[in-house]
């Protein structure tokens, strides 16, 4: 509860595609504050419609952000409660926020955070990637050259990356991933999450670089790139050796597949790496 007289501000995540993915708690906030701050007026229209919500909404973007910030703040205290909408998912997440909610702190103004979708944790729970400590990296820089410096900067990186990205860029990315973290790192790529042409599609870099490359439709909508950390996708050399040793011998007893599984669960060492490596040593 408030001690002082001030309203309260409001992160409120909204649908990332599907407009049932909005909470009843989201409508609720929406439609009893004395105003909204979205990220574009015009793109959340059609939210507010949907959900019969009137209340007036004016734009926060991140190029008026710190502007607006100043008059927000007074609103708030002198007693306006505000919600912050973003045009898809969380706010501040890659979007506009983070200077007004700081700011908010700083001022004593009490946030409230509604929570609901969010494309990279949505990507995430379906990814089949280690999910129990993550590192969200946003979108990386649009130009080669300072895309390629960010990933170096991730090559041995143990956690779960995941990256945001703009459809024209995906394969140009995918292929200074596979430049930078090898091509059998393992990656997902989830595209279109909550809507009609929703895909998730996980393979190794070489793999998906040749997938999207040779069918356009992966070039387009929205998309999460996740890429699995470094130590499990890339055992010591050691650990290859002997699995090697281990399935060559399986190999000479056994039919290839066989050889492959058991090797697997000698060495701990995934099964399609093992099946690469006997195709090899064949
Ligand atoms: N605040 C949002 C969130 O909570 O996820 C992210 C906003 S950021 C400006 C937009 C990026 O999020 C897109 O370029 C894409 O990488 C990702 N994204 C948003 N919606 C998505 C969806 N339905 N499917 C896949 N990725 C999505």
């Amino acid at each position: 509860m408030n001690i002082n007289h001030f309203g309260t501000l409001y992160i409120v995540a909204t649908p990332i595609g599907n407009l049932r993915d909005m909470s009843l708690r989201a409508i609720d906030i929406l439609k009893t504050v004395n105003c909204i701050a979205a990220e574009d007026t015009r793109h959340s229209k059609s939210l507010l419609q949907h959900y019969m919500i009137n209340t007036p909404m004016f734009a926060l973007h991140q190029h008026n952000e710190r502007e607006k910030s100043t008059a927000l703040l007074e609103r708030l205290q002198q007693g306006d409660s505000i919600a912050l909408i973003s045009d898809a998912g969380t706010p501040l997440i890659s979007d506009p926020g983070y200077f007004l909610v700081r700011e908010a702190r700083v001022a004593g103004i009490t946030i409230v955070p509604i929570p609901g979708a969010c494309a990279a944790i949505t990507a995430l729970s379906a990814s089949g990637l280690a999910t129990d400590r993550f590192s969200f990296e946003g979108f990386l820089p649009a130009k080669t050259k300072q895309r390629v410096q960010s990933l170096e900067t991730l090559r041995t990186e143990a956690r779960t990356m995941v990256f945001y990205e703009a459809p024209h860029r995906v394969l140009d990315t995918l292929e200074d991933m596979q430049k930078v973290f090898g091509e059998k790192r393992q990656v997902v790529l989830a595209r279109e999450l909550t809507k009609l042409y929703e895909t998730i599609r996980s393979a190794a870099l070489d793999e998906l670089v040749e997938w999207v490359k040779n069918d356009d439709n992966q070039q387009r909508g929205e998309i999460v790139i996740m890429v699995e950390g470094a130590n499990s996708a890339v055992p010591e050399s050691a650990e290859i050796v002997s699995a090697e040793n281990i399935l060559k011998i399986l190999m000479n007893e056994l039919p290839l597949k066989q050889a492959v599984d058991l090797a697997a669960k000698i060495s701990g060492l995934r099964k399609n790496e093992l099946y690469q490596r006997a195709l090899e040593l064949k």
